[in-house]
């Protein structure tokens, strides 16, 4: 049930072996396709067995699920937009989803937006405390690492190190801070957040907590979530122990150095801009908005944008037809839409060509209006964003307004 804590493996050999931590998130995602309790599966796994290539991969067939074993840190897909854009909102397909803190919470904000059928979808929700473009983890490798990145088998984070595997059994570790100060290691988003255990998908399941031993930790978070454990215990697909007291704590140890880590992060990257008198910080973003080349890539890219007809585009009476949007526009638009809801996933931030650090704005701003309304978005299908609170009589006069606007062009 909601709230159980247990450390979980596989009982089928071959996946222990392909999987990490005793291959029990594989073991849950094939029960779940073979028992007919999801139509398919949705995970990451290598293109071609590149690891610096991870792509979502939808699974219908059991045996195709052991491809997407084992954890990949270079790999950033955009996993709520793939299933809006590509799956139809997922309206008919039950689905098992594996998926980071950022993900299932961007999933959970386009379900309350209707874009997302929430009842089909089981969140299988990983532990993160980052992930890292494949060139800069490719260019970290050879300079810091003094090795082939194309050598590396495995990586892991934990206790505030970036450790590798190559291919001849040795491992190589740095110490996270200081490649990051150099410019390596994670995304800067991912250096700033502080939700590393899933609590708001199905199941929250990671390594933290088990002590050396070949297992997943799993906390179970919903009604949904218990059921797949429990049926996938009693057909022997998974074997489980209770959480003692020691794994408990480790964990919760655990989450709080990866939390202390980001919220030191936070001070650093942001201190800075928020001591700043208005006009000054102002000032700062007008320099990157400069140079912003309107190339739509941010809002393409965000997981929250959802609009079918946007305001940025001619269609709804703000923006010539074959014209960019003039001035400030552009941003203000996408700030007023998407700053209450942002989950900081740094998705815009990836495909900006001008290198604008987009989420240290939205985060900025979601940080002020979180504590202002007292809402973190993504973490409760129920609770509603602020700033979409729009009543009938409000969309009823901008449907007006829209089109005098028509009529006078
Ligand atoms: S923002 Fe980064 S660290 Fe946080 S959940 Fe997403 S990928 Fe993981
Ligand atoms: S604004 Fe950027 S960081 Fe925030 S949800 Fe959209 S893509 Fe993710
Ligand atoms: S991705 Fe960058 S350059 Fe393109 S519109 Fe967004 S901020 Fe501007």
């Amino acid at each position: 049930m909601k709230g159980d804590l247990y450390l979980a493996w596989s009982s089928d050999e071959k996946i222990r072996e392909k999987g990490e931590s005793g291959g029990a998130v594989t073991a849950l995602l094939k029960f779940a396709l073979a028992s007919g309790i999801v139509d398919a599966v949705l995970a990451v796994k290598k293109r071609n067995g590149n690891r610096y290539d991870g792509v979502l991969s939808l699974m219908t067939h059991p045996d195709q699920v052991i491809e997407s074993a084992g954890t990949l840190h270079f790999a950033t897909v955009n996993v709520a937009k793939e299933i809006k854009e590509y799956l139809n909102g997922a309206n008919d397909m039950k689905m098992a989803v594996t998926c980071k803190p950022c993900d299932c919470r961007a999933i959970i904000e386009l379900a309350k937006r209707g874009q997302i059928n929430i009842e089909n979808v089981i969140l299988v929700g990983l532990n993160c405390t980052g992930t890292l473009l494949p060139a800069v983890a490719r260019r970290m490798i050879r300079d810091e690492y003094e090795a082939d990145p194309d050598d590396v088998v495995s990586e892991d984070m934990d206790n505030a190190k970036f450790v590798i595997k190559l291919a001849d059994g040795t491992t190589k570790e740095r110490e996270l801070n200081k490649l990051e100060e150099k410019g390596y290691g994670r995304r800067e988003n991912c250096r700033r957040c502080t939700i590393n255990i899933p609590r708001m998908a199905d199941m929250a399941c990671g390594a933290w907590g088990t002590r050396g031993k070949n297992a997943t930790f799993i906390e179970v978070c919903s009604p949904k979530g218990s059921k797949l454990i429990e049926k996938a215990i009693e057909a022997g697909a998974l074997i489980v122990e209770p959480a003692d007291r020691e794994a408990v704590e480790e964990r919760a140890k655990k989450d709080k150095e990866a939390i202390e880590l980001a919220e030191a992060w936070e001070k650093k990257d942001l201190d800075v801009l928020r001591l700043l008198p208005y006009n000054d910080r102002l000032k700062y973003w007008l320099r990157y908005f400069d140079r912003c080349i309107k190339c739509f890539g941010c809002r393409d890219a965000c997981p929250i944008c959802y609009c079918q007809e946007c305001y940025l585009e001619p269609e709804r009476g703000f923006v010539k037809g074959g014209e960019t949007p003039p001035g400030m526009m552009y941003h203000l638009v996408r700030l007023a839409h998407v700053a209450d809801s942002c989950v900081n996933c740094g998705q815009c931030e990836d495909v900006c060509p001008m290198e604008i650090p987009l989420t240290k704005l939205y985060y900025m701003l979601n940080c002020e209006l979180s504590s202002l309304f007292d809402y973190i978005p993504g973490m409760d299908v129920s609770n509603y964003p602020p700033l979409t609170t729009v009543t009938d009589e409000e969309l009823h006069i901008e449907e007006v307004n829209v089109l005098r606007r028509k009529q006078l062009r």
